[in-house]
């Protein structure tokens, strides 16, 4: 993967480069093996590996497709693969107790450039968005025309231009891009540092970034904190989280501002072992990710933020958590808040606030909807271990806590509006903070 900076010096703007890191089950590796090989074991090794792929016997084709997903966050099931009609019948593979089936992420080999791929996904309505992913090199994602509907599954055709292609939910985004993303920033801005937040349940690293621009050895006088990605299939989560931390590097005169008003905590992947292997980890086995902010809680990525955020309300720093997800299919950009019973004055006057600053700011390709909806016990048993219901209970009382859901079912759905509205945000609590939330 690489991630470029636009120029050389100072906090840069990435560029949009859509970059994802793919983990290689590697030709390298298999050549290494095959030159040890006889001749014989090596053309049967390397046809299995798919490394030579011939004509397809009796077919007009010059290859067999072949699906892989043994990669970091890949995942399909293959039902079908019917090479006489280029026809990729898939689900999303199986995991145990390891939440939603419905996250699929493969890479199609074989391909004639220029032919249409027929690609059949099933289930709706998780796993079957109106427009596919794809991509010709794992890096730059666009989508698939709309498929069309039949029951529980979707077809789309698309036409590739390429021998080979990746094809996904959405635009994926790995823990390894997660590392990448928190290293640049800490390269890029000097005001930026990255850090491990904690090591997964399962040993995985989940990188964050701290970004604390100083005046005259004084920290800025606000605080945030922003966290991605605690339910695995919502990658688009994840592009908005680096859409505004891009945003907060860069030479933008707000950024530089806004970096000298307030102190940031970026953890773009929450879920970094079920995004790893590609498993869907909405309602995942004890319990949800975001039913788990609880004073023991399971999961080291909560325990790690719970921790931060703690620290920053005992010290009068902290001001204003977001969490960020994909909704349902049919849902508009919007935000969750914690029941207004929760609230005190204050504490409504600031949401009002921040809901009218994020309205005026994100306005589109993926405007904010209207309407903020709350998740208080009628939402869910479990309600009060949602992570912003638990801020707002354990922190002071002008404190902000919002879960932003980003539509991920519409054209815009696409790497570039989930940067967009990523910039948005970040320009939504520069104007929020134009205020000071603990004035009463
Ligand atoms: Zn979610």
């Amino acid at each position: 993967m690489t991630l470029k900076s636009c120029s050389t010096t100072g906090c840069n703007i990435l560029a949009r480069c859509g970059a994802t890191i793919r983990f290689r089950f590697s030709y390298c590796q298999r050549l290494k093996v095959a030159a040890k090989a006889p001749l014989a074991l090596l053309t049967g090794m390397m046809l299995a590996a798919g490394v030579l792929v011939g004509p397809v016997p009796g077919s007009a084709f010059a290859a067999e497709l072949r699906v892989t997903a043994d990669f970091e966050g890949g995942s399909a099931k293959v039902e079908t693969l019917d090479q006489e009609n280029r026809l990729v019948r898939i689900s999303p593979a199986p995991h145990a107790d390891r939440g939603w089936r419905c996250w699929w992420y493969f890479k199609l080999t074989g391909i004639d450039p220029g032919q249409t791929i027929t690609l059949d996904v099933g289930e709706a309505p998780w796993a079957t968005p109106d427009r596919a992913a794809y991509s010709l090199d794992g890096r730059m994602w666009q989508q698939t025309a709309p498929g069309k509907r039949d029951g529980r599954r979707i077809v789309y055709q698309q036409r590739i231009d390429a021998a080979e292609a990746w094809f996904a939910w959405g635009p994926p985004f790995v823990p390894s891009d997660a590392a990448a993303l928190c290293k640049l920033a800490a390269q890029q801005c000097r005001f930026a540092q990255q850090f491990e937040l904690c090591r997964s349940r399962e040993g995985r690293s989940t990188p964050a970034v701290r970004i604390c621009q100083t005046t005259d050895a004084q920290p800025p006088p606000y605080g945030v904190v922003v966290i991605a990605r605690q339910h695995a299939w919502e990658s688009g989560s994840s592009w908005v989280a680096r859409g505004l931390l891009e945003w907060l590097i860069s030479d933008q005169p707000e950024a530089i501002a806004l970096r000298k008003r307030a102190e940031f905590v970026v953890v773009p992947l929450m879920d970094v072992d079920n995004t790893a292997i590609g498993a869907g980890g909405k309602e995942q086995k004890p319990h949800d990710h975001n039913r788990d902010w609880t004073d023991e809680p399971y999961f080291p990525a909560v325990a790690a933020v719970q921790k931060i955020i703690r620290q920053m309300d005992s010290e009068g720093r902290f001001d204003l958590f977001i969490d960020l997800h994909n909704p349902a299919a049919n849902d508009p950009t919007f935000f969750f808040a914690s029941p207004k019973e929760l609230l005190n004055q204050i504490g409504q006057r600031n949401l009002d606030r921040f809901v009218a600053a994020a309205k005026a700011e994100i306005t589109g390709p993926l405007p904010l909807s209207t309407k903020t909806r709350e998740s208080g016990a009628g939402y869910d048993k479990r309600w009060q271990a949602i992570s912003k219901n638990w801020v707002t209970q354990n922190t002071r009382k002008h404190v902000v806590a919002v879960t932003l859901e980003t539509a991920w079912n519409t054209p815009h759905s696409t790497t570039e509006g989930y940067l967009t509205v990523g910039r948005q945000l970040a320009k939504a609590i520069y104007r929020y903070l134009q205020g000071d939330p603990r004035q009463d």
